[in-house]
This record gives C-alpha cells, sequence and structure tokens, in this order.
C-alpha cells in the first residue's frame, strides 16, 4: 500500500485507556460534541453501545487514503467526484480507461439540461472532470480489481497491485449493452448504429430504420422510434416477442411498424465520405429456417438486445455481495445506499427504470451527499 496521502480519521485518537471503554453500560471518551452523558452516536451510554464504541476504535485506527473511493468516472462517477469535493470530502476516482464513460461515445449530445446549442461527449466529459478538479477530486487511470471491507473500512485492490482505502466507496461502473458482434456494429457506432432511442432517434427522422431485439426495451423504443418515422422494421430471432404482451401487441398494431420474426442480421453495411468513414446505407438480414442472406437498404440500426451492468466487484467474488435486483443491477434506497452500509451506488449500474446523463448525474449528486452525511455519522462516533 502506498504511504497514505490523507488519513481521513486520525491515526490514533483513542487516547489510552481502552479497558475503560463502555464498561457497565458507560460510554467512556464522550466525544467532544457530544452532549453531556452522551455517547458518539448521540444516544445515552447504556448497555448497547459497546459494540459501537468498539467500531469506533477500530475506524480510528486504521488509516485511509481518503474519504471517498469513486469507482468508474462517468457521467455518475464525474457528478459524485465533484459533489464530493465540493462537500470538502478527499475524493478520489478510479477509471480504468478516460474520465467519461459512455460519454465518450456519444457523437452530439441533445438532451442534457442546459446545453441548447448540442455538445459532444467528449466536451462534457472534459468539463465534468475539470469542474470536479477545480474542488479538489483526484483523478486516477486505473482499473479496479477487487473490493473488499473489514472494520469499517473498504479496500480497493488496483490492476497494478496497489491498494487503496476509504470508509465509504461510490460505485458508479456503468453497465454495457450487448452488441450483436457482427460486421459493421462496431465500425458503424455512432454512425447509424445505436443503443439508445431516445439519444439518437431524432437524427433519422423519416428514415428507414432498423431496430433488433424482442424485449421490452425493444418494443419500447420500436414505439419510439415509430413517432419518427413510418419505416420502422422490427427484426427478432424468434417467433415471438419477450415483451409484456401488451406492449408487443402494441407493436405489433402500430401501422409505423412492420416486424419481422424468425429473422438475424448478420451484416451492417456503410460508405460514403462522412466523419470517421461514412454511414450505415444497408443491412445483410437472414430467415432463420434457411434460405440465403438478403440485402436491404437501412439508414439506421438500433440494438436493444438487452444491457449488462458492471457489478463484479460487488457480487461475491472480492468478498463482498450486494443485493441485485433479477437483472443484476444493485438495489439501492433513495439515498444511494446499498445494501452494504458505506456502499453507494449511481448511475446506469443500479436498479433504476431509466438510464441517461441526467439521471446517472443526479444518481451521483444524491450519492455524494450522503456519502458525506454517513462520514459525519462516522466521525460523530470516532472524535
Ligand atoms: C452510444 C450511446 C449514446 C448515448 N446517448 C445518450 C444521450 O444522447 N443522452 C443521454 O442522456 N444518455 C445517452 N446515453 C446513455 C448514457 O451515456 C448513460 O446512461 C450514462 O453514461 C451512464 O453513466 P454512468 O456514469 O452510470 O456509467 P458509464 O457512463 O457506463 O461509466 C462507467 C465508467 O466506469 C468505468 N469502470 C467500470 N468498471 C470499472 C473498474 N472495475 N475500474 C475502474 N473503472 C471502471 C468504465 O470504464 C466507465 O468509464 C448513450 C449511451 C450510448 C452507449
Amino acid at each position: 500500500m502506498p504511504p497514505p496521502s490523507q488519513p481521513t480519521f486520525p491515526p490514533a485518537p483513542i487516547s489510552g485507556d481502552l479497558s475503560r471503554t463502555a464498561v457497565g453500560g458507560s460510554c467512556s471518551l464522550p466525544p467532544s460534541n457530544a452532549p453531556a452523558g452522551h455517547c458518539a452516536d448521540g444516544s445515552h451510554a447504556a448497555g448497547g453501545s459497546l459494540k459501537l464504541f468498539q467500531n469506533t476504535v477500530q475506524l480510528t485506527r486504521m488509516q485511509t487514503d481518503t474519504d471517498v473511493i469513486i469507482i468508474g468516472a462517468g457521467p455518475a462517477g464525474l457528478t459524485a467526484a465533484q459533489y464530493g469535493a465540493r462537500s470538502n470530502l478527499s475524493v478520489l476516482a478510479l477509471e480504468q480507461l478516460a474520465p467519461g464513460g459512455q460519454l465518450l461515445l456519444i457523437d452530439t449530445l441533445e438532451n442534457y439540461p442546459g446545453i441548447a446549442a448540442g455538445k459532444t461527449g467528449f466536451d462534457l466529459s472534459e468539463d465534468l472532470r475539470r469542474q470536479a478538479e477545480s474542488f479538489g477530486a483526484k483523478f486516477l487511470t486505473e482499473q479496479v480489481q477487487a473490493l473488499g471491507k473489514e472494520g469499517g473500512i473498504f479496500t480497493v485492490t488496483l490492476a497494478n497491485g496497489q491498494t487503496r482505502a476509504a470508509p465509504v466507496v461510490i460505485i458508479a461502473t456503468g453497465a454495457k449493452h450487448r452488441t450483436l458482434d457482427i460486421p459493421g456494429e462496431k465500425e458503424f457506432s455512432g454512425r447509424g448504429v445505436s443503443y439508445c432511442a431516445t439519444c439518437d432517434g431524432p437524427f433519422f427522422k423519416d428514415k428507414k430504420i432498423f431496430v433488433v431485439g424482442g424485449g421490452d426495451a425493444a418494443c419500447d423504443e420500436a414505439q419510439y422510434l415509430s413517432k419518427l418515422s413510418s419505416r420502422v422494421i422490427m427484426i427478432h430471432r424468434r417467433q415471438r416477442f419477450r415483451a409484456q404482451k401488451a406492449l408487443a401487441q402494441r407493436v405489433q398494431d402500430n401501422p409505423n411498424i412492420q416486424v419481422r420474426f424468425d429473422t438475424v442480421m448478420k451484416e451492417i453495411k456503410g460508405g460514403g465520405d462522412g466523419p470517421g468513414g461514412g454511414k450505415v446505407t444497408s443491412v445483410v438480414l437472414a430467415d432463420t429456417h434457411g434460405g440465403p442472406p438478403y440485402e436491404e437498404s437501412a439508414d439506421a440500426v438500433f440494438i436493444f438486445t438487452g444491457m449488462i451492468p458492471q457489478t463484479s466487484l460487488v457480487t461475491g467474488a472480492g468478498g463482498l455481495t450486494v443485493e441485485t435486483d433479477e437483472a443484476g443491477y444493485i438495489v439501492t434506497d433513495g439515498r444511494m445506499a446499498t445494501s452494504v452500509p458505506g456502499l453507494f451506488a449511481a448511475g446506469d449500474v443500479r436498479a433504476t427504470p431509466f438510464r441517461q446523463i441526467v439521471t446517472a448525474a443526479g444518481d451521483g449528486a444524491v450519492a455524494a451527499h450522503c456519502a458525506a452525511a454517513y462520514i459525519d455519522s462516522l466521525k460523530g462516533q470516532a472524535y
């Protein structure tokens, strides 16, 4: 472990005689900020305070590197870093790639509040990072490989083998869209291939749009796209939709959506002189029952075959297990607190009905605010 840069909890304010600790229901070392006769948590010195005080002792002995560690610097992590640092906490944000997360995949961002003229995802990422740094947040480009908790302190293990410790962790590792892994998908991502109808649909008004998928998200997004274009074609590899019945029926009744079951997309083709090497011009499809693949013109391909929340750090491998929903997203309360005390989650990685930059940023702000309150409560116990 590197030398701790900012020990958060004083190394040893436990002045001397621990044998007096909470014996016989009294609370020794009453904190200076607690009213006389009260324990550090504000409770009276009853027998029940023994465990609390023991925890306190552990916390004060531990060395921490920073108040808050944020894992992931997408919009959720970047906003949490800014709000945390502005609350006067020492904040360390760990990002395996470059700050920005999925923002970096967005060519033109139109729906983030206050950016009437639009902005690239890269520019917004840079602004968010600079803003957080201006309040004192620190960023480190490192992948977190494991997360554990012992004695009230979290330890993160980095890919370079080092560790960092903090009493609070905000996990903001996002979610990844499932990809089709077909030729052309990666190449034309952001240039006709999209994973977000709300984000990119308006760029394809009155165009020929293919939608791949058969679940709730695919049906929902196809409905949304059908308001922008009367030429929406849904491709689903099975014989029927997996989506809720009512949703599936609405899609099938929609005159702007043509549904092709038992069909798979084999390739996405493109060309032209546009930036980055052109845009989507056609797709290659095939019937799952056989028959030769056929090519058809296309302006856009929206892929909704599911999301994969990035939760490997908190699903047992590193010793820490948090509650997740049936789809694997981290369950939080309204304060972004997870089932593990001191561990907060924000953004696409958590169970939420809507995954956007604005919601991720909002989650990040709430998580940092509540993390600060959590740390205050710990300090109340320790000092
Ligand atoms: C192509 C595309 C277009 C979109 N367009 C829009 C749009 O127009 N408007 C809109 O509002 N939303 C849009 N979205 C959705 C939006 O980008 C996401 O909802 C948002 O980025 C989620 O933010 P996040 O911080 O929760 O997660 P992410 O943005 O996913 O960030 C998570 C970060 O965590 C890092 N990370 C993960 N694991 C680790 C680890 N172990 N160690 C260190 N770092 C780690 C990742 O590298 C990543 O940088 C779009 C998404 C895509 C893919």
